[in-house]
């Protein structure tokens, strides 16, 4: 409770400070998402702990500051602001939350344009009153400056008294305009529309306003029963009617699936739009049912704006290490102040090697921005150069192995440094890990944590010694950590992989430039170890998708004395070398099998992509379902991507997909 009401404080005063610069000074520190994400924590923590939640917190209140030098209004109804949700998961508890009470799913859906709202007031159809949100009570009298906003009519086609609410925004082109200009006068730039459009509107001098090219779309009818409307589809084209302009994107739907298509939709296009959007609307359609599903005190609760998750979460480089690899090469990785990145946890991120760090000019201390989707490592792909601290030095490249100390080498043609010292302690591990991985040998219960032990401890410092593991069990078992069910366990799958397919094996020993698909690739033409052992680096460099490189690592391999000895120990304890191909005759990994595709892969249009797929007995889908099969990712996936790991339907990326091609 005390850590809780500690971490409640934080965040407040955080929030608070955010809020400040956003909406007062218009001129944000922290990006929308990290600002969203600790507003979820604190809700959330005020959820658990119900009696740490005081008036004033943040998440109680709506926008920011008034600014004295605008006239006050008080809105007669109030400008609330709305839930945020970010996952499926939310968007359907939602969804069957309402449907409690209305016993349907109509829904207007619409983009959530990223500007600022905006009250407008006609009286007779003359407009009397544009205002800001405020604080959601009282609001900024802006009629002059929203008088030169083209897009919003002085007069109405009806004469009619009428209060309408909607967002006012600044193009993409607009800021690029803006900022060009700015830059060249010597100015601060505008960080992004939203703010651009802020600072712009609550401009003294309604003739920079004119200048700066606001636009709007209008998306309230308040008191909409007053005009006849019963729906918010009926209100966005009574809106149009009366000559306001309006988002053409919107849609209305009657079951959630269609919510989940549209959020698909939308945020594989989400950059494609000439104006900003940061998420989704959706807005219960029937007017008729909102005094019954309610509101609170920020917010609606028949309206909640669904926000897409960000590409790359911007963080600070603590620290550079480094990682030695099975085959001894060295990885510098990013040791960042821990983020959340589409619901997970980050806190290293690959640097790649020298030339990458080198060329970006990452540095320790760097605030970075770090990229991560599905199954990809995480990445830092840039630099946020403003907020580099003065002292901070070059990245240099570490000449000696961290683990066993040798030096390193950087080859000819190559990005990458190599320990060369084939006992070095760290390269062993990681070829035990690696011959024990799920795509390997898929030894059960020969994870990292138990392969650093049993190598520190002296059971297995090699491939081989795996297998003669069972020799030390019962001392294991008398370690802290095991017992003797979880060793006897270890020991069993152990025994049980020996009867693996041959091309594990040829995967597993960890061979240079030998991935899963190649072992296969060799396996399919050399289907046993004498055969493999026995073939010429010229015949090997024959094979289609075998190129001179692997075929030199394959042969230097099975022609270099300790690996020979290890393969006879292998043969020795009876393990599996003959291969077993899984080629059916007319059937490809594709038959019978439904794909979604999302996202843009780089060498395949998407119609190329399902023409592949189709061709090779598949089909395509356009939305993702528990009958998916696959969901092929690329570039920018949006939210089919995060439905298909909701529902754990096996995702493919671009070269897995090439490797399945390829047999
Ligand atoms: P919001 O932006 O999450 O959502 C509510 C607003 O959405 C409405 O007030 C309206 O202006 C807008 N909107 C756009 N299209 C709409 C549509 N079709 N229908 C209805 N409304 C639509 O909430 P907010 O209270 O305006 O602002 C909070 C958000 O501002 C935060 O979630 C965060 O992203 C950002 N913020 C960032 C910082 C920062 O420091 N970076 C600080 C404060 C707030």
């Amino acid at each position: 409770m005390e850590e809780a009401l500690k971490r409640i404080n934080e965040l407040k005063e955080l929030i608070n400070k955010a809020n400040y610069e956003y909406y007062t000074l218009d001129n944000p520190t922290i990006s929308d998402y990290e600002y969203d994400m600790m507003m979820k924590e604190l809700i959330e923590l005020e959820t658990e702990y119900p009696s740490l939640k005081t008036p004033d917190s943040p998440s109680n209140r709506v926008g920011g500051e008034v600014l004295t030098k605008f006239e006050k209004v008080t809105h007669a109804i109030e400008m609330k602001s709305l839930a945020d949700i970010f996952s499926y998961e939310e968007v359907l508890s939602y969804v069957d939350g309402v449907k409690k009470i209305t016993q349907d799913e109509s829904y207007s859906l619409e983009l959530k344009i990223d500007g600022l709202s905006i009250s407008l007031i006609y009286k007779g159809g003359v407009l009397v009153e544009a205002s800001t949100r405020g604080d959601g009570v009282t609001g900024e009298n802006v009629t002059n400056n929203v008088k030169t906003i083209k897009s919003v009519p002085l007069k109405l086609k009806e004469d009619l008294d009428i209060e309408v609410r909607g967002e006012v925004f600044l193009s993409k082109a607009q800021l690029e305009k803006i900022n060009k200009e700015r830059e060249a006068q010597g100015e601060p730039l505008f960080k992004n529309e939203r703010n651009a459009a802020a600072g712009t509107l609550r401009q003294l001098d309604s003739k920079i306003v004119a200048k700066r090219g606001l636009d709007t779309f209008m998306y309230y009818v308040v008191k909409p029963e007053n005009y006849g409307l019963k729906t918010q589809t009926e209100a966005l084209k009574y809106l149009k009617s009366l000559g306001f302009n309006t988002n053409p994107v919107s849609k209305e739907v009657n079951k959630v699936s269609d919510i989940l298509e549209y959020l698909d939709e939308i945020d594989s296009k989400r950059f494609d739009f000439d104006y900003p959007i940061d998420g989704v609307v959706f807005k219960y359609n029937k007017f008729s049912e909102y005094t019954r599903i309610g509101e609170t005190v920020k917010s609606p609760k028949w309206a909640i704006a669904y926000k897409f998750a960000p590409l790359e979460v911007k963080t600070k480089i603590k620290s550079i290490t480094f990682q030695v690899g099975r085959t001894g090469v060295i990885t510098p990785v990013a040791e960042l102040d821990p983020v959340n990145i589409s619901g997970s946890t980050v806190a290293r991120a690959t640097l790649n090697n020298e030339d990458y760090i080198l060329s970006k000019d990452i540095r320790v201390g760097d605030s970075v921005y770090v990229r991560k989707a599905a199954e990809i490592i995480p990445e830092v792909v840039r630099v946020e150069l403003n907020e580099r601290d003065a002292s901070s030095l070059p990245f240099k490249m570490i000449d000696t192995c961290p683990e066993c100390g040798s030096m390193l080498l950087r080859k000819p043609g190559e990005a990458d440094y190599y320990c060369l010292n084939e006992d070095c302690p760290a390269r062993l591990v990681n070829q035990i890990i690696h011959f024990a991985s799920r795509d390997a040998y898929d030894i059960q219960g020969l994870g990292s944590k138990v392969a650093e032990f049993i190598y520190q401890e002296g059971y297995v410092k090699t491939i081989d010694q795996i297998f003669t593991l069972k020799d030390y069990a019962q001392t294991m078992i008398l370690k802290e950590g095991f017992g003797e069910k979880s060793v006897t366990q270890l020991i069993d799958s152990i025994e049980n992989s020996k009867n693996q397919n041959f091309d594990r094996l040829v995967y597993g020993l960890g061979i240079k430039q030998v991935g899963k698909k190649v072992a296969k690739v060799i396996c399919e033409r050399y289907p046993n170890i004498d055969l493999l052992m026995e073939a010429k680096e010229e015949d090997l460099s024959s094979i289609s998708d075998i190129g001179d490189v692997i075929a030199k690592s394959v042969y230097d391999y099975f022609h270099n004395e300790s690996n020979i000895n290890m393969i006879n120990k292998l043969k020795s304890f009876g393990l599996n070398m003959v291969y077993v191909s899984s080629k059916k005759e007319g059937e490809t990994v594709f038959t019978g099998k439904t794909v979604v595709l999302t996202g843009s892969l780089s060498k395949y249009s998407r119609d190329e992509a399902s023409k592949i797929i189709e061709d090779m007995g598949g089909k395509t889908s356009s939305s993702v379902s528990k009958k998916t099969d696959y969901v092929l990712y690329g570039e920018a996936a949006g939210s089919k991507l995060t439905k298909a790991q909701e529902l754990g339907i096996k995702l493919i990326t671009e070269e897995e997909f090439e490797e399945m091609i390829n047999g």
